[in-house]
C-alpha cells in the first residue's frame, strides 16, 4: 500500500476507535487528526539542496520521515541491510520530488559507514542532516534473554547509532560546515521497558549521547536531538512487535488505550524531523521530543494489578 493510503487509513481507523469508545458521559472526541498527507507547516524548498541520510529509510517510520524530508526537496540517502526493501522504498520515494540513493549497509559497521558517507559525498554531497532511525527490537522477559539478544539490539540500536553519528560528526568538524543529527528514541529511556530490557537500555543509551554530543558538538555547529515515536502502526512492523501490540484482545482497541484516543501517523513523526533539523529550530540542541499523544506520562488513579512480563507475553513457568 502506498504511504499516502496507508496514513489516511491509519487516521480513519483512529478516528473511529475512537468514536466507538463510548462512556457513560457520552463518546470523548480525543486529539485531533492532523492535516492530511502531502501537507506542511514549513515553506516549499525548505530543504532544497540539503543531503538527508535517514537509518532504516526503507521502511516504517524512517521512511516516512524520509518522505517528509522529501517533500520539501531535500535529496535523500537510505541505508539498512536489506536491498530490495531499500529498492522499492527509493522508487516510491523518487516519486516525491528530490533524488534518492539506496545503500546497502549494517550500521554496525564502521568502515561500512564510512563508506556510505563517502558514497554519499561523491553523488551529492556531505549530509547535512542525519536521521539516526534503524533499530532491532522484540519483547521478551529478561531470564529468557540470550547473550546474543541483548548484543545484537544493543549493538544495533546504540552502537549503530553512535558509529553513524561519529562518521557525520568528524566528516563536519573537518569540514568546518554545520550539521543537524536526529536520533529515534523511546519512551522507556526514561521509564525503562518491562519486556524490552535491551532495548530500553539502549535506547536510554541514545538519548544520553544525544545530550552528550549537543555539548561537545554545539561550538562546531551542530546540533543533536532526539525524536520519541509513539505508537505508531505501519505495515512494516515485525510480527513480533505487531503480535505484542495485538495481545490480549488489543487489535481492535489501539486507539482507546492511548489518552489522545487515536493512534500516531508516521507523518506526524516526519513533520517534527522536518522541524527539528530546520532553520526555525536552530537554538534546540540536546533535546528529545516526544510525539505520543502523552501516552507515556499516563498513570492511574488506582494502579491495576500486577502481571509479570512472562504473564503478559503468555510464556509459561521460568525454567533455567
Ligand atoms: P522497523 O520497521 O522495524 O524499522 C527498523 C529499520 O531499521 C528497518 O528499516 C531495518 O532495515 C533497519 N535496520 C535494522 N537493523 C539494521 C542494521 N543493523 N543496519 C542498518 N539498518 C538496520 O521499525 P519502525 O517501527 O519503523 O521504528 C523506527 C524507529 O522508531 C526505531 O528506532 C524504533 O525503535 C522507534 N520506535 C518506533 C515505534 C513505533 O510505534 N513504530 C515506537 C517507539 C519507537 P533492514 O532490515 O533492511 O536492515
Amino acid at each position: 500500500m502506498a504511504d499516502e493510503q496507508r496514513d489516511d487509513a491509519q487516521d480513519d481507523t483512529g478516528t473511529r476507535e475512537a468514536a466507538a469508545h463510548d462512556r457513560p458521559g457520552g463518546v470523548l472526541p480525543g486529539l485531533p487528526s492532523p492535516p492530511p498527507s502531502g501537507e506542511s507547516a514549513l515553506p516549499p524548498g525548505t530543504y532544497d539542496g540539503t543531503v538527508v541520510l535517514v537509518t532504516g529509510g526503507g521502511t516504517g517510520l524512517g521512511k516516512a520521515v524520509a518522505a517528509e524530508f522529501a517533500r520539501l526537496g531535500a535529496d535523500l540517502v537510505i541505508a539498512s541491510r536489506k536491498e530490495d526493501r531499500l529498492q522499492a522504498a527509493r522508487d516510491e520515494l523518487a516519486s516525491l520530488g528530490g533524488r534518492v540513493t539506496a545503500t546497502v549497509c549494517d550500521i554496525r559497521d564502521a568502515g561500512r559507514v564510512a563508506e556510505v558517507f563517502d558514497a554519499a559525498q561523491e553523488a551529492y554531497g556531505l549530509p547535512g542532516i542525519l536521521v539516526n532511525n534503524a533499530a532491532a527490537n522484540f519483547p521478551v522477559p529478561a531470564e529468557d534473554m540470550s547473550p546474543n539478544a541483548w548484543r545484537a539490539v544493543v549493538d544495533i540500536t546504540l552502537t549503530g547509532t553512535f558509529l553513524m553519528t561519529r562518521e557525520f560528526g568528524r566528516r563536519h568538524l573537518a569540514a568546518g560546515t554545520p550539521g543537524s543529527v536526529i536520533d529515534v528514541g523511546a519512551s522507556y529511556a526514561w521509564t525503562g521497558g518491562p519486556g524490552f530490557a535491551h532495548s530500553a537500555a539502549a535506547k536510554a543509551g541514545v538519548k544520553s549521547l544525544v545530550e552528550t554530543l549537543a555539548v561537545e558538538w554545539g561550538p562546531y555547529g551542530i546540533q543533536v536531538n532526539g525524536l520519541v515515536p509513539g505508537l505508531m502502526p505501519h505495515d512494516d512492523m515485525s510480527a513480533d512487535i505487531r503480535g505484542n501490540l495485538d495481545r490480549g484482545g488489543r487489535a481492535d482497541d489501539k486507539a482507546a488505550r492511548q489518552p489522545a484516543l487515536r493512534v500516531g501517523l508516521p507523518r506526524e513523526l516526519g513533520w517534527a524531523a522536518t522541524f527539528l533539523a530546520s532553520p526555525y529550530a536552530r537554538f534546540i540542541t540536546g533535546h528529545t521530543l516526544v510525539v505520543d499523544g502523552a501516552n507515556w506520562q499516563r498513570r492511574a488513579v488506582v494502579s491495576p494489578p500486577v502481571t509479570t512480563v512472562r504473564e503478559q507475553l503468555g510464556r509459561g513457568e521460568f525454567t533455567p
